[in-house]
C-alpha cells in the first residue's frame, strides 16, 4: 500500500504527489529541509526542528507560507493519514515553481512537502558492534561560501563524502573543516569522550548544530558528565576513550574505527552506551 503524502495543504496518494520540473528545488536545490522522529505517536523535538527549518528557511530568504504550529499539525495529520505513531518525517520546503535561471524571485510560492514513512538507517548489529568511519578529503562547506548550520536541499558537499565513505567500505564520512579540525559526519554529528567528559565540536568549527547533539549534551549534563565544545584534530580523535556519533535517524551509534585506526577498546563505550540507553528511555517515555 502505498503511502500518503503532504503536499501543499492537500494529503494525496504518493502516486499523486508529484512536483514540477521548474521547482527550483529540483533546479537548483534551492530549498530547505528537516528529518524529524515520531516514537510512541509523540514528535521528538518537534518545536526545535520547527525552529530550525524557519531559521534556515530566513537565512536563505524563503518565507515559509504557513506557521509553524500549521507545519506542527500539518505533520500530525500526514502521520494520522499513514496510520504511523513511530515514524521518520521528513519535512520538506523547496523554492517553487520558478523559470529556468537563478532569480528566486520568479517563483510564486514555495511548496511544502511532508513524508511520514519508516527508517532505518544503521543495522541493530552495528549499535552492538560500532561504526568503523574514514576521514574524507572532501571538506565540509566553508561557512562564507554555504553554512552548515543551513540544513538545505543543497547537499552535495555531504554527499560527495559519502561517495568517498562508501567507496572505502565505510559506515561514515569524517569531514574536517578548510582548518583541518573536525567538523562533523556527512549526516551525523560527532562526540569523543576523553577522560570521561565529552567533547564536540563547537558550532564555530562549521557544522549543523543537531538537535540529537543538543538533546545528548543536555543528557551528559543530567547524568553529571562534564560536557565540552572544543576544536579538535584527527589526532584527538584517534587517542579519544571512546567515539560516538549523534542524529535524528542514527540516535547515538558508537565509533570503533577511525582510519583503521581503533579507537579506546575497539568496543562500544561504556558512557556511550549509558548515552544511549538514556536517550531510548527519552525518546519512548518522553
Ligand atoms: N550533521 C548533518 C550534516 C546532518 O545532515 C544531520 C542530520 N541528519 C546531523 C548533523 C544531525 O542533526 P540532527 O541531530 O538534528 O538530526
Amino acid at each position: 500500500m502505498g503511502l500518503k503524502i503532504y503536499l501543499n495543504g492537500q494529503i494525496v496518494p504518493q502516486e499523486e504527489a508529484k512536483i514540477s520540473v521548474f521547482d527550483h528545488g529540483l533546479l537548483y536545490g534551492d530549498g530547505v529541509f528537516e528529518g524529524i522522529r515520531a516514537y510512541n505517536g509523540k514528535i521528538f523535538t518537534l518545536q526545535e526542528h520547527l525552529d530550525r527549518l524557519y531559521a534556515s528557511a530566513g537565512a536563505i530568504s524563503l518565507t515559509i507560507p504557513i506557521s509553524k504550529a500549521e507545519m506542527g499539525e500539518a505533520i500530525k495529520n500526514t502521520m494520522a493519514a499513514n496510520n504511523l505513531t513511530n515514524s521518520y518525517i521528513r519535512l520538506v520546503v523547496t523554492r517553487g515553481v520558478g523559470k529556468l535561471g537563478l532569480d528566486p524571485n520568479k517563483c510564486a510560492r514555495p511548496q511544502i512537502i511532508i513524508i511520514t514513512d519508516t527508517i532505518e538507517l544503521y543495522s541493530k548489529a552495528l549499535y552492538e558492534k560500532g561504526l568503523d568511519i574514514v576521514t574524507v578529503t572532501t571538506i565540509r562547506n566553508h561557512f562564507s561560501a554555504l553554512d552548515p548550520k543551513i540544513k538545505s536541499l543543497n547537499y552535495l558537499n555531504n554527499i560527495l563524502a559519502k561517495i568517498e565513505s562508501i567507496r572505502a567500505g565505510a559506515g561514515e564520512a569524517l569531514m574536517l573543516n578548510k582548518d583541518g579540525y573536525v567538523a562533523e559526519c556527512a549526516g551525523d554529528n560527532i562526540f569523543i569522550v576523553k577522560d570521561n567528559a565529552l567533547i564536540t565540536p563547537p558550532a564555530s568549527a562549521g557544522i549543523l548544530i543537531g538537535i540529537t547533539r543538543n538533546v545528548v549534551m543536555k543528557l551528559a549534563a543530567e547524568m553529571g558528565i562534564a560536557v565540552k565544545e572544543e576544536l579538535m584534530t584527527r589526532c584527538d580523535l584517534y587517542i579519544a576513550d571512546e567515539c560516538f556519533l549523534t542524529g535524528t535517524a542514527a540516535e547515538i551509534i558508537p565509533v570503533v574505527t577511525i582510519d583503521t585506526r581503533v579507537i579506546g577498546t575497539g568496543k562500544p563505550g561504556k558512557i556511550t552506551q549509558a548515552l544511549l540507553k538514556k536517550y531510548r528511555d527519552l525518546t519512548v517515555h518522553g
